[in-house]
Formats: C-alpha cells, sequence, structure tokens
C-alpha cells in the first residue's frame, strides 16, 4: 500500500486487519469522520489482488462520505472489504475476528450489510462489537426504505420540473430492475396513480408485477427509450453513457442503481440532453437513513424511519436548486452540498 492514493482522495485512516489464528485478512477505511462515526458496509468477496480490494475500499467509502454528508446524516464515510470468498471462507470465528478488528477502532468505524455479507453475519459481529448496525432486532432488510426514499425523490423531481405531484395521474415511469427496490417503488407509483411500465432481465418478475399490477413491459434494451416522465435505473449500475444518453425520451433520470453515470463526463451529456438527472448517492440514500435511526436515542422505530426517509425529497430539491442557482450539473451540485456540510462542520468544530 502507498499513501498516494490515500492522500490523493484525502481518506483519514486506513487500517489492515489480520487475525494469525483464522487468517482473516480485511481493509477498513475512513475517509472523513468531520460530521460522525464513518458509517458503510463490509465488502466480503474475493478481490483478484490486494491492490483491487484497497481501491475498492478506498472508492467505497469516500462515496459513503458524500452519500452519508448528503443524507443531512451526522455521520462520516467508512466502509471495509473483507478479503476471501463468503461461499467458502464464511465461518464464526473468521467473522468474530472481523469483528474484534472493528471493536479496537473504538466506534470509529460503523459497519453494515454490503455485497457479501448477510444479517446473521451482522449478527456474529455483535457478539463481539456493538459497533455493528442491520443485526436482528435491528433495522432489518433496507430495500424497503431505500425503495420509499425513490419514490419521494421521484415526486421531487417532478415538482421541480413544474409538475403537479399530488397524485402521480398522467405520469409514466420506466423502472428498469425489479428486484427488492425496483419492485417494491412499482407498488408505490402504481398506489399513487403514476402509469409504469418494466423491464428486466429476469421475465418472471415482469410478468409477475404485470399481471399483479397491471404494469407494462419493456425489453431491456429498448427500457431507456421508452418515451416516459422518468426513467427509474434500479438494477445495476453505469447504465448511462455515450451511447444510451442522446437515446433517452425521459424529462427526468431518478433512480436506485448506485454509479449510474459511467464516467464524470455523463453528467454533462445529460445537461445537455435537457434530462434532469436526480444524482444517485441522494435518491438511494434511504437504506442508510433507515439504518441510521438505529442510533437514535430509544433504538429502531419503523414509522419514525420512515418519516425520516422522506426527507429525501428536501435534498435532493435542495440540490436541483444548487445545481440551477449556480449553473452546474446536479452531480457537481450534489458534492457541493455535501463538501459544504463538511465544511461547516469542520469550522464549527476548530472555532
Ligand atoms: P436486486 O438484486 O434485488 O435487484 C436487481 C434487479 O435488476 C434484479 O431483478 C435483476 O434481475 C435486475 N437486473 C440485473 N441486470 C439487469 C439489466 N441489465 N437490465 C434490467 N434488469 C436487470 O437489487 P436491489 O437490492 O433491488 O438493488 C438495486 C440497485 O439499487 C443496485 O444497484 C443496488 O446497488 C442499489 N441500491 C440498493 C439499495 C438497497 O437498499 N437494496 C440501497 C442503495 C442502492
Amino acid at each position: 500500500m502507498t499513501f498516494e492514493s490515500v492522500v490523493e482522495q484525502g481518506h483519514e485512516t486506513v487500517v489492515l486487519c489480520h487475525d494469525k489464528v483464522t487468517g482473516m485478512r480485511a481493509i477498513i477505511a475512513l475517509h472523513d469522520t468531520t460530521l460522525g462515526p464513518g458509517l458503510g458496509g463490509t465488502r466480503f468477496r474475493p478481490y483478484a489482488s490486494e491492490a483491487e480490494a484497497l481501491t475498492d475500499v478506498l472508492r467505497l467509502s469516500r462515496g459513503m462520505t458524500y452519500k452519508n454528508a448528503a443524507a443531512g446524516l451526522d455521520l462520516g464515510g467508512g466502509k471495509a472489504v473483507l478479503l476471501g470468498d463468503p461461499r467458502t471462507d464464511r465461518t464464526s470465528e473468521l467473522l468474530e475476528a472481523y469483528g474484534r478488528a472493528v471493536h479496537r477502532l473504538g466506534g470509529a468505524y460503523l459497519t453494515a450489510e454490503d455485497v457479501g455479507t448477510t444479517q446473521a453475519d451482522m449478527d456474529v459481529l455483535k457478539r463481539v462489537t456493538p459497533y455493528v448496525t442491520g443485526a436482528t432486532g435491528g433495522s432489518g432488510d433496507p430495500s424497503p426504505a431505500t425503495a420509499w426514499g425513490v419514490h419521494h425523490a421521484v415526486r421531487a423531481a417532478l415538482a421541480f420540473l413544474g409538475d403537479d405531484v399530488e397524485r402521480l395521474e398522467g405520469r409514466h415511469v420506466v423502472v428498469v430492475g425489479v428486484g427488492k427496490v425496483g419492485g417494491a417503488l412499482v407498488a408505490h407509483l402504481v398506489q399513487a396513480g403514476a402509469r409504469v411500465t418494466v423491464s428486466d432481465i429476469e421475465p418472471v418478475r415482469v410478468a409477475e408485477l404485470s399481471l399483479r399490477l397491471g404494469v407494462g413491459i419493456v425489453g431491456v434494451d429498448q427500457a431507456h427509450r421508452v418515451p416516459c416522465d422518468v426513467l427509474s435505473p434500479c438494477a445495476l449500475g453505469a447504465g448511462l453513457h455515450e451511447r444510451t444518453i442522446p437515446e433517452l425520451a425521459c424529462r427526468a433520470v431518478v433512480g436506485a442503481a448506485n454509479n449510474q453515470l459511467a464516467e464524470p463526463e455523463d453528467a454533462d451529456r445529460l445537461a445537455e440532453a435537457g434530462v434532469l438527472y436526480a444524482p444517485d448517492f441522494v435518491v438511494n440514500a434511504g437504506g442508510v437513513i433507515n439504518i441510521a435511526e438505529e442510533l437514535r436515542e430509544g433504538g429502531y422505530d419503523q414509522a419514525r424511519a420512515r418519516v425520516a426517509v422522506e426527507r429525501i425529497a428536501g435534498n435532493l430539491t435542495r440540490v436541483l436548486e444548487v445545481a440551477r442557482d449556480e449553473g452546474t450539473t446536479t452531480e457537481m451540485a450534489a458534492e457541493r452540498v455535501a463538501e459544504r456540510r463538511i465544511e461547516a462542520a469542520r469550522a464549527a468544530a476548530t472555532g
């Protein structure tokens, strides 16, 4: 490991964790803890190299700083990667060894579920450290909260474009990817009166939704071309790029998928195409807002968490206003909003 990328991206602390008995190897990265402890999940996967694992944890922890700050949470950015194959290397001993490594950071890092880890894993970690979220009895599966947040972001984006969004009648939303988040989002949109078209590589998912909720279906290659009010990417990232952006026929893109822009220039391409892009990390913060509710006095309360998630509408509106007023892309505006919160907190702390 070199200091180069750590310094370049502004990380505070990067820890290599190792356990002699189990062979556990993990990297925990704290990007910025000005607003509070770094909250972010533990990704468990067999990285091709240590360099790849480090690159991933640095990128992901930095992303959490921006996501948590833009969500209005008093939390910083952190993330961890556990090196190995969860299918073969997952043992209680290894997870407990990892939990002790999290514990040694004394609460500066709060972990959660991520790709490759499960709620059962969080339960194991909880045996050795309190610095864990998402264990049994906590906030549970974040997907419903994420979907609720996306639904409110869709309304906020349409309101910003001048629509009356009391009901979504007459509005058409295309949801690409109808898994845990997309599927729940479709139900909210239909309930609010929107016309919905869905797309997924799994034919049974779209067929089930079509049957149950009467939504339309479109093939995955055609979905981004459908004339509609909102395109909602809820599958994989990097779907917005040089080739797809000129083909968009929507007024706004508002979805849950992480890293929707294939490259930074795509934010400019969307602006030039006249499509309002709602930055993904602002839109999909419902999961983390829900988790943060565990940390509140009195513990997690689902009804209170639901209301907290609705703040995403206001967060997104502010970002869209900053972009308009400062003549920048919405992606850049979201980053500025997050950075300004952190700078203000830093200034207040240093007097
Ligand atoms: P999921 O795996 O439950 O659902 C993803 C769906 O997308 C599946 O139905 C899959 O078949 C479909 N899909 C995959 N490739 C596709 C393609 N090329 N075209 C169309 N459909 C495709 O995942 P999820 O939990 O619903 O998350 C969806 C997205 O939202 C992911 O990018 C995830 O990182 C992001 N996200 C999720 C949460 C959460 O709380 N679950 C929070 C923040 C961000």
